[in-house]
């Protein structure tokens, strides 16, 4: 090994590293043995244990962030080609699912200060493109975005809310609202790097009871009853389809690790904000950082840099891994030509801050020395 490789070692700080507590470990071996693999008994409790921690009175577990995402949508029975608000700085699958709902995602400039719509951007979107059907939510690295103010400014009830909570959970992002306040939906991600770290996987919370018996049938197909219950002790073999579902079932196997994952997240939680803190403290005097308000979850320590290329290269060099949340979607080939110029015009700010966005290193495996490694490499390049 060459000297420089050995520095590169000593210091590396990868951009993410995923926790799996021993428990998970336990969990993922139950459930081969158990004979049961997919959709069951871990599943439900899964559920039920995470509706407890949110404290919302329904949890349907599904595949992904963006199916949830997707099938919230179709839920609200949109006409083909409604209009549906969304930030253009958002991750590109939950502007997809928008589409793949049958709508047309609208794009929303965002707040220089918070990184997520305002009243004001989401009323200047609505006078461009008249009247949404829905609009997705997304609290942006976790910043507790208020779902039900911007109801307001789109003219909308709460109830045609979709809040995209893949950065969440934690703080206040995910949580049971006050049930005048509730949004329609809150979709999680159980992706490797999110909050809560299955692997793959996803959620949707909701006061809806409506919405709840819906997702439970639309992620297996449409079928009245899943497998689970129909070789339950005295169940029947029969089933119907009223309505043609999808395949988006969250398997047992997933289930049992987000359980034992789950009883991790409050201490995983306290330490994402204590690592926040210290790189608070570091950068505050030297980058422009975005605005913290209680019940922040703390997904994403996110800077401005002006010369991002070069500092993302200063810091690849020492062996610190970075990442970009995230290229505006309107900047995506596939994506620029659902909108027309106007449109790609309306999102000054989305462009000027999407171009200055870095994120740096922030998960409950790291270290504090290795904050300080980062900021003072990171103090040397802006310099
Ligand atoms: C990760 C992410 C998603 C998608 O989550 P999946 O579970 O991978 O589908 C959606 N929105 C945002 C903001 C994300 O970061």
């Amino acid at each position: 090994m060459t000297a420089a490789m050995t520095a590169t070692t000593t210091t590396a700080v990868p951009f993410a590293v995923p926790s799996f507590t021993g428990a998970a470990r336990e969990a993922a071996l139950r459930v081969l043995d158990s004979g049961w693999i997919t959709t069951g008994a871990e599943c439900g409790a899964f559920e039920a244990e995470l509706a407890a921690y949110l404290g919302q009175p329904y949890v349907v577990a599904v595949a992904s962030c963006t199916q949830a995402i997707e099938l919230s949508l179709r839920a609200l029975r949109p006409a083909p080609g409604a209009p549906v608000l969304t930030p253009s700085l958002t991750f590109c699958g939950a502007v997809a699912a928008i589409v793949h709902a049958g709508c047309r995602p609208v794009l929303v400039d965002v707040d220089e200060d918070t990184l997520v719509p305002s009243p004001a951007t989401v009323a200047a979107a609505v006078r461009r493109a008249g009247k949404p059907a829905a609009m997705v939510v997304c609290p942006l690295g976790g910043y507790p975005a208020d779902h039900a103010a911007l109801a307001d400014a789109a003219g909308l009830p709460v109830g045609r809310i979709v809040v995209d909570a893949a950065h969440g959970p934690g703080g206040a992002v995910g949580r049971a609202d006050d049930p005048s306040r509730a949004p329609y939906a809150t979709c999680l991600s159980f992706y490797a790097t999110k909050n809560l770290p299955i692997g793959e996987g996803g959620a949707i919370a909701t006061h809806d009871g409506d919405l709840a018996a819906w997702l439970r049938s639309a992620r297996l197909h449409g079928m009245t009853r899943d497998a689970w219950r129909r070789y339950l002790p005295g169940g029947s073999w029969r089933y119907d389809v009223a309505e043609l579902g999808f395949k988006a079932n969250l398997t047992d196997l997933q289930a049992a690790i987000g359980r034992a994952q789950l009883a991790a997240l409050p201490g995983w939680q306290r330490r994402r904000a204590e690592l926040a803190a210290r790189y608070d403290a570091a950068l505050a005097p030297l980058v422009r950082l975005p605005r913290r308000d209680p019940g922040h979850a703390w997904h994403l320590y996110q800077v401005r840099v002006r010369e991002r290329d070069a500092v993302i290269a200063g810091l690849s060099e020492v062996g610190i891994g970075t990442s970009v949340h995230f290229i505006p979607v309107h900047r995506l080939t596939g994506f620029a030509a659902l909108f027309g110029p106007d449109e790609r015009a309306a999102l000054p700010v989305t462009d000027r801050v999407g171009a200055q966005l870095l994120s740096l290193p922030l998960y409950p495996d790291l270290t504090p020395d290795a904050v300080d490694v980062v900021t003072g490499r990171l103090a040397e390049l802006l310099a």
